[in-house]
């Protein structure tokens, strides 16, 4: 075999790779290739995440480096550990090993002591305005800011209040510790940020050791640095932030100096990527919680059904991108799709059954049928499935007064029962109300396994369940959370919540599964025929299993329709 053919599949190439390629090729960092994700612990994480993650722990596999999991725990009051472990389950859900797991917590006092050099170095100093005077003084887009009058504070002065700050001496706001930069710079942020501020608050990890904090900007780079992480891939949003991560680093001296680098977020249609607008929707119970189906965390879409290795493809068919756009909801379905067609075995469920009783099989007879487990996997093998007298079909495959185009079963019409035989209606029972109850067919002993020996051709195959076999099931079905497609558009005024779809779920409490369903353990994903990629709830109890719709299956019906068989 010739080298060509065993090469691996290179994965697509993206312009972060060719940036490292080119420092790979200047000796910077001496090839090194060091990432790392870093999520602040105040929420679980979504789709968005899946794709830095996917983005970061995926660079350094193909460059053979590292990746780091940090927690970016810098503001004490709004995370917890119950985030902590979440995230950690869900990048291990996903498929990636961190190559150690860090805290910016952890980085405190090196962080205070780069501070106080800061300030002994003229560069920070400690400013006692109010924040409103903060403001003020920090101009327009279009004016230079003035100098409050502690910007020129010496540094001693500035100094023992610093640590004095450290020592608890001091109510929150009294003072921060700003950067003295540039008052007139044209990016606001380089206006003397804020680097640390007085905050009386238990953090999860330090418990009530420090009583100031720093700010993102001035913690993150930092623990880049201390981690040694050559490339510190973030979102676009953070390009103006370049400048002050530089900054800061340069200030202190001769430390390790990464390279930040942005990307564009992921924004999926009909979908929020807001962990605190997610955290209102499970405070609020307008969802079940984190892992609510409907939810697009990871938590969720995990329970939803849909396969890690189906994310990982969306990532990487997605691409990574400097121009911030929308991506069709439907692209990642049909990366469920692709993955689940190749993968879940086929069974088949009624979620609103009809009886039909088969008038002329023989009462007290039952026997089963060859099933094929998955056509696109012929290792999947076959399975034996009961057939008798009285069955369950999908009450919309029936009309009595069947329009033009509707194929399926109706009034002395001819249809196929998947892997089973042809049947034919002759008579609709209906309820005292005028309700269909029951339908009573005909079979052809001939047509068992799904032909008929003279050639006879039936327009639509339908599923089934025997009903004396059948196992009752709780299904539920999704829709989006939200009705609108790009949530952005929303009116800064209006109330988000508004657009929430009332239909999100459905919940069917008599659906009836073929029996074999019942050795489905939670989290297992299958094809229910026609009707979707459906995975066993944790609500499941023994005997009476509940399925989540991980997604439809698109185009089925219209395949089936045009085919006329
Ligand atoms: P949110 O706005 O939902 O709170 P965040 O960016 O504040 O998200 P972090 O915990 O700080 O949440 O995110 C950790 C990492 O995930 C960061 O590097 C961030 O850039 C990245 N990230 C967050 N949202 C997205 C997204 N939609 N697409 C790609 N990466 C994202
Ligand atoms: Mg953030």
């Amino acid at each position: 075999m010739s080298t060509d053919e065993t090469a691996p599949v290179e994965k697509p190439r993206n312009f972060i790779h060719e940036i490292i390629d080119e420092h790979n090729r200047a000796g910077r960092f001496g090839g090194r290739v060091h990432t790392r994700f870093p999520p602040e612990p105040n929420g679980y994480l979504h789709l968005g995440h899946a794709k830095s993650i996917c983005l970061n722990f995926g660079t350094a596999l193909k460059y053979g480096g590292k990746c780091n999991l940090r927690f970016d725990d810098t503001n004490p009051t709004k995370e917890d550990v119950e985030y902590v472990n979440s995230i950690m389950d869900d990048v291990r859900w996903l498929g990636f090993e961190w190559d150690g797991v860090y805290y910016a917590s952890d980085y405190f006092e090196q962080l205070y002591q780069w501070a106080e050099l800061l300030i002994q170095k003229g560069l920070a100093y400690v400013d006692s305005s109010t924040l409103e005077e903060i403001r003020q003084n920090r101009g327009t887009v279009t004016q230079a800011g003035s100098p409050g009058k502690y910007r020129d504070r010496p540094s001693e002065e500035s100094l023992n209040l610093f640590r004095r700050m450290r020592a608890g001496e001091f109510a929150d706001g009294a003072h921060v510790l700003r950067a003295k930069i540039d008052l007139a710079h044209p990016n606001m942020l380089m206006r003397d940020p804020i680097l640390y501020r007085i905050r009386h608050a238990h953090h999860h990890r330090t418990g009530d050791d420090w009583c100031i904090y720093p700010m993102y900007d001035f913690a993150h780079g930092y623990s880049d640095s201390i981690e040694g992480i050559t490339h510190s891939i973030c979102t676009l949003e953070f390009e103006v932030h370049r400048v002050l991560y530089d900054w800061l680093i340069d200030s202190v001296g001769d430390i390790h100096h990464p390279q930040q680098i942005e990307f564009a977020r992921l924004n999926l249609t009909y979908t929020m990527m807001s962990k605190r607008k997610l955290l209102e929707l499970v405070e609020s119970e307008t969802v079940a919680g984190w892992d609510d189906p409907r939810m697009p965390t990871i938590a969720g879409i995990r329970r939803r059904g849909y396969p890690p290795s189906a994310i990982r493809a969306f990532c990487d068919d997605i691409g990574v991108t400097r121009f911030n756009g929308m991506t069709d909801l439907v692209v990642l379905e049909n990366a469920i799709r692709n993955d689940l067609n190749r993968t879940a075995p086929r069974y088949m469920a009624v979620l609103k059954p009809l009886k039909v009783v088969i008038t002329n099989y023989p009462e007290g007879q039952s026997e089963t049928l060859d099933a094929v487990n998955n056509p696109e996997d012929p290792s999947a093998g076959t399975r034996q499935i009961p057939f008798g007298r009285e069955l369950f079909i999908e009450h919309d495959d029936f009309l009595e007064d069947p329009p033009k185009k509707f194929f399926r079963l109706a009034p002395g019409r001819e249809v196929r029962l998947r892997w089973g035989y042809f049947i034919t209606c002759q008579e609709v029972v209906k309820d005292a109300s005028g309700q269909i109850v029951e339908l009573r067919c005909t079979y052809d002993p001939a047509t068992r396994g799904g032909n008929s020996p003279d050639g006879r051709k039936v327009k639509a195959t339908i599923h089934w369940v025997s009903a004396a076999d059948a196992i009752p099931a709780e299904v539920r079905l999704y829709e989006t959370l939200f009705t609108v497609p790009d949530l952005s558009e929303i009116p800064e005024d209006a109330d988000w919540r508004s657009y929430l779809n009332p239909n999100s779920l459905t919940v069917n409490t008599d659906a009836k599964l073929e029996p074999a369903l019942a050795n489905l353990a939670v989290g297992d994903r299958c094809q229910f025929e026609r009707l979707g990629y459906f995975c066993v709830d944790q609500d499941s109890k023994p005997g009476h299993p509940v399925f989540n719709r991980t997604v439809t299956l698109k185009d089925t019906w219209a395949k089936e329709q045009k085919k006329g068989d």
